[in-house]
């Protein structure tokens, strides 16, 4: 592996740097050492939502199963519309969802049709009640229709050997509603990624206990906790290790003997990195990294045994945005969901956002619709590291290219809004 380009560790502060790795460039670094986990378990529809398919599904059925009605009404032949004025069809009887006519329908007939009925033989038209003036077992229909309307085709939404749904597919409500359609009761899919995390720093103290002299609350286990559940993966929270290298290196041992994937945040900046990085080359192949972005910069990333190592900045709002940006498509990766690019919007940002050249920046913006219905963002607040009320109270990031110079109000910016993760 030869990940290790720099050996000083990075600071927060400087912005131009040659030596810093683009942000793109690092994710395809990452995720092109990283391969699927193989094992996998075949589990119920219920059990399925969140995971990710392993197998390509093909139907095998036609749905809907057969031609039916669209609407209630009256079930007619086509023929039968008159080219003009009107036409009386004698009801001959009813079919219902569930309970087909069992009859034939022919020339100047017509059944009543409920939604969803089979449209019975002889017939290839629905008339809506609206469009009927019945009266006792007649009706009368007018030249304004047209055959074929107001009936769903049998296969019209899928058709029999069609494929449905590929492997690498994360299962969502659709996705299972889908497979339930197609009579499909269990799936296989990959099983989950276990993965460990604690948080480094003397500093820390967990929630529940009283905050000591100096103190800080441990935020990142939570942020972590909460971004990995929604990715579907399995947690293993180790809580806060002290800044010494027995104990990070026994942290470490035995995460790797437990997980797929470990994630520490905190101890990878300028003046603490040395220490990590003395305790990590002892143990697996990891390679600090810079990264062009901010909040951010100081990434560790590498092998500890058989489990992938991230070693994230310690301030909350840069923990969120690696692991948002940087860790979650490795993660993905190797839970073999395929990853489709982000939606990304562009609008403009109603206030001055100060950048300078040299990183791609991760605002923290809020998207509202003004009163003219278009669609703008602002910035949450103030854009520190540290500060998350910012994150807390925002529903997008505002991305701003690496060569990108301050923002003035009104100008158009690019928007990457939340996924569920955050
Ligand atoms: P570090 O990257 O370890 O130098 O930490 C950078 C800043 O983030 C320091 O102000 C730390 O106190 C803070 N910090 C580190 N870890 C955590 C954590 N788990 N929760 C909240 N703040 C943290
Ligand atoms: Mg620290």
């Amino acid at each position: 592996m030869n990940q290790t380009r720099q050996h000083i560790p990075p600071s927060c502060m400087d912005d131009q740097d040659s030596e810093s790795l683009p942000v793109d460039e690092a994710i395809e670094r990452v995720c092109t050492q990283i391969e699927p986990v193989v094992s996998y378990e075949q589990v119920a529809l219920r059990s399925a939502l969140g995971r990710i398919l392993t197998e390509d599904i093909y139907s095998q059925i036609d749905v809907p199963g057969h031609t039916n009605s669209a609407m209630d009404g009256f079930a007619i032949r086509g023929a039968d519309i008159p080219t003009d004025g009107q036409r009386t069809l004698t009801i001959i009887g009813t079919a219902w969802a569930g309970r087909p006519y069992k009859g034939h329908v022919g020339s100047g007939e017509c059944a009543r049709i409920m939604t969803g009925a089979p449209l019975p033989a002889g017939t290839d038209t629905v008339v809506i009640l609206e469009h009927a003036e019945v009266e006792g077992d007649v009706i009368r229909i007018s030249a304004e229709n047209q055959p074929g309307q107001n009936v769903r085709a049998a296969g019209e939404d899928i058709a029999r050997g069609d494929l449905v749904l590929r492997a690498g597919q994360r299962l969502l409500p659709a996705q299972l509603g889908l497979l339930a359609s197609l009579g499909i009761g269990e799936v296989k899919v990959r099983r989950r990624l276990r993965v460990a995390f604690f948080s480094t720093g003397d500093e820390l103290c967990s929630v529940g206990e009283p905050l000591m002299e100096g103190g800080v609350y441990d935020s990142n286990r939570y942020t972590l906790h909460g971004m990995l559940i929604r990715l579907g993966a399995d947690t293993i929270d180790m809580g806060v290790v002290r800044d010494e290298p027995e104990a990070l290196e026994q942290a470490l041992l035995q995460a790797a003997d437990c997980a797929d994937a470990i994630i520490t945040s905190g101890g990878v900046s300028m003046g603490e990195a040395d220490f990590v990085k003395a305790s990590l080359s002892r143990l697996g192949e990891v390679g600090f990294w810079k990264i062009a972005v901010k909040p951010g910069r100081p990434f560790a990333f590498g092998q500890i045994k058989d489990a992938w190592f991230f070693g994230l900045p310690g301030n909350p709002v840069s923990v969120m945005v690696t692991f948002y940006v940087l860790v979650q498509p490795a993660l993905k990766r190797l839970m073999g969901e395929h990853d489709a690019s982000p939606l990304t919007l562009r609008m403009p940002c109603l206030s001055k956002l100060k950048k300078r050249p040299g990183r791609m920046e991760y605002q923290r913006g809020v998207m509202t619709l003004n009163k003219q219905g278009q669609l703008v963002v602002d910035k949450t607040g103030p854009q520190g590291s540290g500060i998350l009320t910012s994150m807390a109270a925002a529903n997008c990031f505002i991305v701003l290219p690496m060569e990108s110079r301050s923002i003035e109000p009104g100008a158009e910016v690019e928007v990457l809004p939340f996924s569920n993760l955050v």
